[in-house]
C-alpha cells in the first residue's frame, strides 16, 4: 500500500459559532491509500478546539510505514499500530482508517455498510445543525433547512429561548439542541430542558462541562428528554464512563480514530444500555459517507457536512427525504468529479 495525502480548506456557507468558538473554514486533509491501482479515499476535519491542524498531520503521516501492511484487512492491527506512534491524533487516524475501509471494500467488491454489518433499511433522518446566531439569522437558516426532517440547533449563550422562540415561528419539525457545555448551573439547565421538552426538542447535547460528571448525571436522571454525552466522549474507554451520567453518547469518526473504534464503540453503547447519535464535524462527502455506513446501527444521526460547505471536493451523497441513500457501490460509494 502507498500513502499520499494533500491539505484542504473546506469553506463553510456560513461563519459557524458554536458555544466557545467561530470559524469560516475548516482544514481538512486528504489521504489515498493505493494498492495495485485501486484507491481508498479517507479524510481527517481538524477543527481548531481539538489540537490537531495540517502541521500536526504532516508530522503524523511522516511516521507511518503503511507500507508494512501489504493489505488493509487486519484493522485492530493497523488501528493499534497508529496508536502505537502517538497518542491522540484521532483525526488523521481516521483518515487512514476511513481510507483503508474504503480500499478494502474496494478490493472485496462490498460496500462500506456492509463491512459495518448495517442495514440501509434501517438508516435514520439526518439533522441540519444551525450555530448560535441572532434570533432572526437563526429564523433565515430554519427556512434554509427544508429538505430536513430535524434541526439542530446550538445553544448556550444568552437569549436561548428567543432562538428557539425564533426557529418555532416557521418550522414544526423535531429539534436537537446542542449546548456544547456551554451552560454551568444544573438548575438553570434542567429548567431550561424542561422548557425546551415543551417547545418540542427531542434529544439534548452535552449541557455542562465534561468534567462535571455529577452534575450532568443529575441532570440526566431528572431530564424529560434524552441526555447525550458529545465532548465527554471520544473513545472506546469513555463509553462506560458515560453509564449513569448521560442517556446516550454522540459518536464520530474523528474523536474514535476511524469507523473500525467507532463500530466498536456503537457495539459497546448497546451492551451497556446507552443510546447512541452518530455526528461529524464540518466534513466532505468522504468522512459523511464514512459516517452513513454506520448510522443505521445508530438512534439519531446528525451527519450534515456536506449540506454546511460550498467546496465540498467529491460529488453530494445520494439524499432523499431527509436520509443518506446507502449505494451499492464497493466502498464508501465516493463519486468523484
Ligand atoms: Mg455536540
Amino acid at each position: 500500500m502507498k500513502l499520499s495525502y494533500q491539505p484542504f480548506d473546506l469553506l463553510l456557507k456560513h461563519t459557524f459559532n458554536i458555544s466557545g468558538h467561530s470559524r469560516v473554514s475548516t482544514p481538512l486533509m486528504l489521504v489515498q491509500l493505493e494498492h495495485e491501482g485501486v484507491i481508498g479515499y479517507g479524510e481527517a476535519s481538524m477543527v481548531p478546539y481539538l489540537g490537531e491542524n495540517i502541521n500536526t498531520a504532516v508530522d503524523f503521516l511522516s511516521k507511518v510505514k503503511i507500507a508494512k501492511f501489504k493489505l488493509p484487512f487486519d484493522f485492530a492491527a493497523i488501528v493499534a499500530y497508529l496508536d502505537s506512534i502517538a497518542p491522540g491524533n484521532t483525526a488523521i487516524k481516521a483518515a487512514i482508517d476511513i481510507a483503508l475501509h474504503d480500499l478494502h471494500g474496494k478490493l472485496t467488491n462490498t460496500p462500506c455498510w456492509q463491512l459495518m454489518q448495517s442495514k440501509p433499511a434501517l438508516m435514520p433522518p439526518t439533522s441540519f445543525t444551525i450555530g448560535i446566531d441572532t434570533p432572526d439569522e437563526m429564523r433565515a437558516k430554519a427556512l434554509e433547512a427544508r429538505n430536513f426532517k430535524i434541526i439542530k440547533v446550538k445553544l448556550g449563550g444568552e437569549d436561548d429561548k428567543e432562538r428557539i422562540t425564533a426557529i418555532r415561528s416557521v418550522t414544526n419539525v423535531p429539534l436537537y439542541v446542542d449546548v456544547n457545555q456551554g451552560w454551568t448551573d444544573r438548575n438553570f439547565a434542567l429548567e431550561m430542558i424542561w422548557w425546551l421538552f415543551a417547545q418540542g426538542v427531542i434529544l439534548l447535547e452535552q449541557p455542562l462541562p465534561k468534567h462535571d460528571v455529577d452534575g450532568n448525571a443529575w441532570i440526566t436522571s431528572q431530564s424529560p428528554i434524552p441526555i447525550i454525552g458529545d465532548e465527554a466522549v471520544q473513545r472506546l474507554p469513555d463509553v462506560e464512563k458515560a453509564v449513569d451520567v448521560y442517556h446516550g453518547i454522540n459518536v464520530k469518526l474523528m474523536k474514535s480514530g476511524g469507523m473500525f473504534e467507532a463500530k466498536q464503540m456503537i457495539d459497546k453503547a448497546r451492551q451497556c444500555g446507552l443510546k447512541v447519535l452518530i455526528g461529524c464535524m464540518s466534513e466532505s462527502s468522504c468522512a459523511t459517507l464514512a459516517a452513513a455506513s454506520l448510522a443505521p446501527q445508530c438512534d439519531w444521526a446528525d451527519i450534515d457536512g456536506p449540506f454546511l460547505t460550498t467546496n465540498n471536493p467529491y460529488a453530494m451523497p445520494a439524499f432523499a427525504n431527509g436520509k443518506y441513500l446507502l449505494s451499492d457501490n464497493a466502498g464508501l460509494g465516493l463519486s468523484l468529479y
